[in-house]
């Protein structure tokens, strides 16, 4: 009788297992084509490229079924930028948690525009590492955090105006869905796609040391290389405390971790297309960060970190 419950169990809960660790990869390898595509035009801040992928993106938010605040995921905000004055465009979206403090997880879905580069004969900056690939990651999040409620509430934050000084991240801070004292987490992705080495960095551990053991636990069974690091004071520009949106929540005491990986040649040029992403590793690095943000929303404790040490 034992064995015949225990082969019966198994038969059901096989599935529930392998749904749990599902990313819909045709969803996520269609995000990523589609953000990057050249009717995008690069996406820059202001532009009608920019606004395409606005309406891509709250699409999906709505496909997905995540929740808005104040009836709207559209959270405009004005920057100088020389001599113009800018307006930018955030998309923030919630998955409610048992708790009100939230884990914001964010990514920049601006880019660079056109640009007229050199000899070559392509001037749109696809953008598609840097970082169509944090957006898709993102919705891929809530994709799953929608099956699997989680603990913490999950703000989803889709910034804009990343590449003009970080000025969406900005504007959150600035104006945040809700009070900054109620968010206990960033979870930063950007270029999450682009590797040939398997290699995926999360830094902000040596600032929050509390949050290594998670990253450690899931390293040892991801499919990709998760290595902590870039984030050593006094290492210069290998330091990328400062380089992504993470930079104004860490500002605000609050803790983060931002997934990223090495520039590559195609870094900041008209050649960060889809074709030039490494797909399964994309697809494994945002399993891995599901799993990271996983483990984080069950274990981790609601006090709010006081106390960051030095950047
Ligand atoms: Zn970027």
């Amino acid at each position: 009788m034992k064995l015949l419950c225990y082969s019966f169990c198994l038969l059901f809960a096989l599935p529930v297992v392998a749904q749990k660790s599902t990313v819909d990869s045709s969803q996520l390898m269609k995000d990523v084509r589609t953000l990057s595509a050249d009717k995008f035009e690069g996406r820059k801040t202001g532009s009608r490229g920019s606004r395409m992928a606005q309406f891509y993106i709250i699409d999906r938010f709505k496909e997905i079924g995540i929740s808005a605040y104040h009836d709207t995921y559209e959270y405009p905000f004005y920057f100088q930028y020389g001599d113009k004055k800018i307006m930018g465009t955030n998309l923030y979206g919630y998955i409610p948690g048992k708790l009100s403090t939230a884990i914001v997880i964010s990514a920049h879905y601006d880019h660079l525009g056109v640009r007229s580069s050199g000899n070559s004969t392509d001037s749109i900056y696809n953008g598609a590492d840097d970082n169509a690939s944090g957006v898709g990651g993102l919705l891929a999040l809530a994709a799953y955090f929608k099956k699997h409620p989680p603990r913490y509430t999950l703000i989803f934050a889709a910034l804009d105006g990343e590449e003009e000084g970080l000025q969406g991240a900005k504007a959150f801070v600035a104006q945040p869905p809700i009070a900054l004292q109620q968010i206990r987490q960033n979870i930063n992705m950007d270029m999450i796609a682009h590797n040939d080495k398997n290699e995926l960095y999360v830094c902000g551990t040596t600032q929050f040391p509390d949050t290594k053991k998670y990253i450690d636990e899931i390293a040892t069974g991801s499919r990709v290389q998760l290595i902590a690091g870039h984030d050593k004071p006094d290492s210069g520009m290998d330091n990328w405390t400062s380089q992504s949106d993470q930079y104004e929540f860490f500002k605000q005491k609050i803790p983060f971790l931002y997934f990223g990986v090495e520039d590559h040649p195609d870094y900041h040029k008209a050649s960060d297309e889809y074709s030039r992403i490494n797909y399964s590793f994309y697809y494994r690095a945002v399993q891995t960060i599901i799993s990271v943000v996983e483990k984080m929303d069950s274990n981790m404790p609601e006090n709010k970190f006081s106390g960051a040490t030095t950047m």
